[in-house]
């Protein structure tokens, strides 16, 4: 779980549940400062002048907010829409997909005006009717490391879980899950793990737990009845990242309960970068090892507007040829939803 050194509230937060809650599971904490917001302006109260500390700091800064715009961004190829639950995220992947959009904000920002937030959500759901909606939680955060003073994901799960045609899915390298698991959610959650080689883990994916604990997690949610999956991601291609990425799949088959009530999900993104992301990495983590040589990927591209440093169609047909076969051979009952 994660105990923040400073948590920011903005004007009006403490008029939510979520407001309220986290003030009150943290008021009696002195190692916690909390900070009550006249202005909204952040950074004003994080420390750290440089990329390199004020990345540190803002890791270490938990916001309480509340978001205004309603209006939700597409979420492409995993769900219709993005849920506006959180943004940020407690680790420190150096390869992070969030360096992108929210390269100066690396703090933890719960939206407290939950209510409004799914509100809203029912409302597209209505737009698009007969048609199923599916809403992703995890777009721009990891929304677990809060969850048990947050609640953010068992209010949702218990909305969609009496929604007709809405579903929820969400993803997470944490295990902070067993507020969850005696929730009356009908199937209509679905939880996924992101993965990844221990060569990856131990390399990049700084302040997040190991290979062994999610997967412990995710047997505790497919025990509690939760239709779940993995996203594997970013893959890389490394000296034999086959035999690793193939004995991955075989640990995850061998770990989890024989029979599941639903097919396992697989969603598997091999790595890019914007240019942006390379420039905070390189100023945030200077010693790193992550492979970001412009000139041996491809250039494409992307739906926000910026293009992406890809692997070449070649290497990335390799991935798709390499990961459909061996999920096939190693799980009966699963689905495989994208390769990318
Ligand atoms: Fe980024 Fe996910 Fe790592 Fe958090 S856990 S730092 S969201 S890649």
């Amino acid at each position: 779980m994660f105990i923040p050194k400073r948590i920011l509230f903005e004007k009006n937060a403490l008029e939510y549940e979520t407001g309220i809650n986290t003030y009150n599971y943290f008021k009696h904490n002195t190692k916690v400062e909390l900070i009550h917001l006249k202005n909204n302006k952040f950074k004003e109260n994080i420390p750290g002048k440089s990329t390199y500390d004020f990345y540190r700091e803002g890791k270490k800064t938990l916001v309480i907010g509340v978001t205004k715009g309603m209006k939700f961004q597409s979420c492409k190829p995993s769900a219709n829409y993005q849920l506006p639950l959180l943004s940020g995220c407690t680790g420190q992947c150096e390869y992070c997909y969030l360096h992108t959009r929210l390269g100066d904000r690396p703090y933890m920002k719960i939206n407290a005006n939950l209510d409004d937030i799914l509100s809203s959500a029912q409302n597209y759901i209505a737009d698009r009717l007969p048609e199923k909606t599916i809403f992703e939680g995890s777009a721009t955060s990891d929304p677990v490391p809060v969850e048990p003073y947050s609640n953010s994901l068992k209010r949702s799960i218990e909305f969609f879980s009496e929604v007709e045609h809405g579903g929820f899915r969400f993803v997470t390298k944490f295990t902070d899950i067993d507020t969850l698991l005696n929730i009356d959610h009908r199937g209509k959650t679905e939880i996924r793990f992101s993965l990844n080689t221990n060569k990856v883990i131990n390399n990049y994916e700084n302040k997040t737990p190991s290979l062994e604990k999610r997967i412990e997690a995710c047997k505790k949610i497919i025990n509690a009845g939760y239709p779940a999956g993995f996203i594997i991601a970013p893959v890389f291609l490394y000296n034999n990242w086959e035999d690793d990425y193939r004995r991955l799949l075989i640990k995850i088959r061998d770990s989890l309960p024989n029979v599941t009530e639903y097919p396992l999900t697989f969603e598997v993104i091999s790595h890019r970068y914007t240019t942006s992301a390379k420039n905070i990495i390189l100023e945030t983590f200077p010693d790193t090892n992550l492979p970001m040589d412009d000139k041996s990927r491809t250039y494409k591209y992307g739906q926000f507007g910026y293009g992406k440093y890809m692997y070449s169609k070649e290497q990335i047909k390799n991935i798709k040829i390499f990961f459909e076969k061996e999920i096939n051979n190693i799980f009966d009952k699963k689905i495989i939803k994208y390769i990318i």
